[in-house]
């Protein structure tokens, strides 16, 4: 796995004056993600990453520490364009331009010294944490839903973790429909075994 060598870093400018909060864009870790787990034929290539393909992502390394409930957080999906009034819309999308060069449909945030201190194997189950995501909308029957364009229609997924466990506690992976996932557990690690105790800005949960 070669490609794991050059998982992309964060600047070291970026260390430089922790006073002032930083964000650095990562047109790199972009690209290095799309060719580990995204692109056809990629070493990691995920199924469930797929509609991605045809998403513009962009990504940012920071030097704010982020927390929450006492647990750190070490990276965050979000939909480029938030939810704001006129001018406060208007303002992040001038600097998502200047950034990316362009709009992108999901911004991922990654703590840098995190991101520059974890094991290869913790930093993928970090990124593929994030692009998880970075899903795609459902109809009411389940299946994925389409722009009038053709192009997938975007939406930030959430996992739901805690309610399955509440459910796989008193009923069974069976009725939480996590047999699937309770499978996978139980099978040794097809990447790697890791444990990551820091969380995610956009779930709360563990990122991993
Ligand atoms: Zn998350």
């Amino acid at each position: 796995m070669d490609l794991l060598m050059d998982r992309p870093r964060p600047p070291e400018s970026i260390f430089e004056n922790p006073a002032e909060p930083l964000f650095a864009p990562a047109p790199d870790l972009i690209e290095w993600l799309q060719a580990t787990f995204i692109a056809n034929g990629a070493p990691l290539q995920n199924e469930d990453h797929k509609h991605l393909a045809w998403a513009s992502l962009g990504a940012l390394w920071t030097n704010v520490p982020n927390g929450r409930a006492g647990r750190r957080i070490i990276g965050q999906c979000e939909m480029g364009l938030p939810p704001m009034n006129k001018w406060g819309r208007a303002r992040v999308e001038r600097q998502l331009l200047d950034w990316f060069g362009g709009l992108p449909d999901f911004v991922l945030t990654f703590d840098a010294e995190y991101a520059r201190d974890c094991s290869d194997a913790e930093f993928m189950a970090l990124v593929e944490h994030e692009l998880y995501h970075a899903g795609q909308e459902r109809d009411p029957f389940g299946a994925p839903k389409f722009r009038k364009n053709g192009a997938p229609a975007f939406a930030i997924r959430g996992h739901d973790v805690e309610e399955f466990v509440g459910v796989v506690r008193r009923y069974g992976a069976g009725a939480a429909g996590v047999q699937e996932m309770v499978d996978a557990a139980n099978a040794r690690p097809e990447i790697a075994d890791v444990k990551i105790a820091l969380a995610c800005g956009t779930c709360r949960l563990r990122a991993a």
